[in-house]
């Protein structure tokens, strides 16, 4: 399954000497640097540039990969999968509006560019795919199976969704009728008990046990065996669950967690037993909903794993636009004050929301999400802990559908008392949104396994062995609503920021500067 092309095929060539290119591999040696600063005893700060050398190096064989999604038969997993299969076939389809064409539109790995610089000749801009930075695999390519608690096929569960128009759906119709989703794990206390009926494809037992952990990675080796595959990636897309509540000698550490799923323990997850099965298999898991799924004794075990995991929860609708505006709002040096966030849908997620502790999981998901933007600006919230106001809502309204709509008032102090109101309205096709994500998750998940480091001393020689990136991949911050991090490691909410994280480490796998913006070329002659 393994596939690399000539590096001469690759759409652009570094010429730097940091950069090798082999049959295997991009290398890069990598200046990163930074600014350290210290508050000296009379107030001022003294401030010193860093700068650490590193080697990067990134496999170039793109691999054959699955994408495993637990809540395979939702309407996240069931349109991202139709997508998959309408793209890989080229498909197009009549809808009163005219013809459609599948597309990989809200996939920032799919859709967008990057800068690659600046062409002398015409003093233009040069903007590539960012799929086509590093060997990416091809989202056409992934295999796509999973679980659900639903035994419901992938065709009528599609129709179930509502989500997608007749005309593609009966293209596909056939094919997703034989795909059916694996027995799942349900302990009913987690979700909303408004979901039970539909929970008629489960695996013995209402408790996390062991037994359970290695059926799914009983599971995970039989996908990849079955398909020929080189990696699989796991991502919960199931429903939001209640928080497990932390419990010493439970879920706080990695030993403690393994030995409260032998004993059954009832605060261990559906999405934790997941997650540890994954771990322990070595594939990487991410966790689309809010919940806290990385209780800390999964992160532990996924870092004595070295096992790749990220999360929480798709940003894909509101807290995006929230992520970007509040963004906006307070770099421009406006005083937000207030944010009212109300929302109703009438998917099943919604359906599930419902209830309230599953309704809990969303709201602290959703309401921590501008604290870093804040935090940042002591000249407009000078007061410790001083923060604008955010209330977030959520009703289930069945008749909207998977249309979720959210409306949002954002309101801020401006220029010598005055006000500034932003009322937004936000028709979200939540799962047409959702979607791609699901895809730059896996994407960049996967890159991430191929990609090795080590630091090297001011002349050079290394210092350290090759490793890979820390378990959490905080890189995947961008597509997520509360990213989780390396333990003790800041948050970063702000959209702008996590793109450029993202952007940038690419740049330095492939021995490029951060874009920095400066265009000086275009300022100084
Ligand atoms: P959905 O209810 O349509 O799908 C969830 C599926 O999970 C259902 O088919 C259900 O049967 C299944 N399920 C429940 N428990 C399971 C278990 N233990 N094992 C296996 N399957 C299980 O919801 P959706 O709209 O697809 O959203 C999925 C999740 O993604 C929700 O938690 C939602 O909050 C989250 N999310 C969605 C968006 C978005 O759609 N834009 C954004 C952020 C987060």
């Amino acid at each position: 399954g393994v596939s690399s092309h000539p590096v001469s095929d690759l759409l652009f060539k570094n010429t730097s000497p940091n950069v090798v290119y082999t049959d295997d591999e991009i290398r890069s040696r990598y200046t990163y640097r930074t600014t350290s600063v210290t508050k000296q005893p009379n107030g001022q700060y003294q401030v010193t540039p860093k700068a650490q050398l590193y080697d990067f190096k990134v496999g170039r064989k793109v691999p054959k990969v699955g994408m495993m999604l637990v809540g395979w038969g939702g309407n996240n997993g069931t349109t991202v999968t139709a997508g998959i299969m309408a793209n890989r076939r080229n498909m197009t389809w009549e809808t009163r509006g005219g013809p459609r064409a599948a597309n990989y539109y809200g996939s920032v790995v799919m859709g967008s560019t990057m800068k690659l610089g600046t062409d002398p000749e015409t003093n233009k801009d040069v903007n590539i795919p960012l799929n086509q930075v590093l060997p990416i695999v091809h989202p056409n390519d992934l295999v796509v199976g999973g679980w659900d608690i639903s035994g419901m096929n992938m065709a009528d569960a599609m129709d179930r969704a509502a989500v997608l128009e007749p005309t593609l759906k009966a293209q596909l119709k056939k094919e997703m009728s034989y795909m059916v989703p694996l027995p799942s794990i349900y302990y009913p206390d987690f979700i909303a008990a408004n979901q039970e009926d539909r929970a008629d494809n489960v695996l013995e037992g209402s408790k996390a046990c062991m037994a359970h952990v290695d059926k799914i990675r009983d599971d995970i080796k039989g996908f990849k065996a079955k398909n020929g595959l080189d990696k699989v990636i796991v991502q919960w897309t199931a429903n939001t669950e209640r928080y497990a509540d932390l419990v010493e000698g439970v879920n706080d550490t990695a030993d403690n967690l393994l030995k409260a799923i032998e004993a059954g323990h009832e605060e261990v997850s559906p999405s934790t037993v997941f997650a540890v099965a994954c771990i322990l298999e070595q594939v990487p898991f991410i966790n689309g909903s809010p919940q806290n799924t990385f209780v800390p004794g999964a992160v532990e075990l996924a870092e004595r794993h070295g096992a790749f995991i990220g999360g929480d929860d798709f940003k894909s609708g509101q807290t995006k636009m929230k992520s970007a505006l509040v963004d906006f709002m307070i770099n421009a040096g406006i005083k937000l004050t207030s944010i009212a966030s109300y929302n109703h849908l009438g998917n099943n997620d919604g359906k599930n929301l419902n209830s309230h502790r599953q309704f809990r999981s969303k709201e602290i998901s959703k309401s921590n999400v501008v604290d870093d933007m804040v935090e940042a600006n002591h000249v407009l919230y000078p007061d410790q802990g001083e923060k604008p106001d955010h209330c977030v809502v959520i009703k289930y309204m069945p008749a909207v559908g998977d249309n979720k709509r959210a409306l949002d008032e954002y309101y801020a102090e401006i220029f010598m008392g005055g006000h500034q109101t932003i009322s937004l309205f936000n028709v979200c096709e939540d799962s047409l949104l959702a979607s791609p994500l699901i895809i730059d998750l896996v994407l960049i998940a996967e890159l991430m396994t191929r990609v090795e480091w080590r630091s090297c001393a001011e002349d050079g020689a290394a210092a350290t062995e090759y490793k890979g990136f820390h378990s959490v991949l905080s890189i995947l911050s961008y597509m997520l609503k509360a990213p989780l991090t390396p333990p003790g490691t800041p948050v970063v909410n702000a959209l702008a920021k996590q793109r450029a994280a993202l952007t940038n480490i690419f740049r330095a796998f492939v021995g490029l500067e951060p874009e920095s913006d400066m265009s000086l070329e275009h300022k100084l002659f």
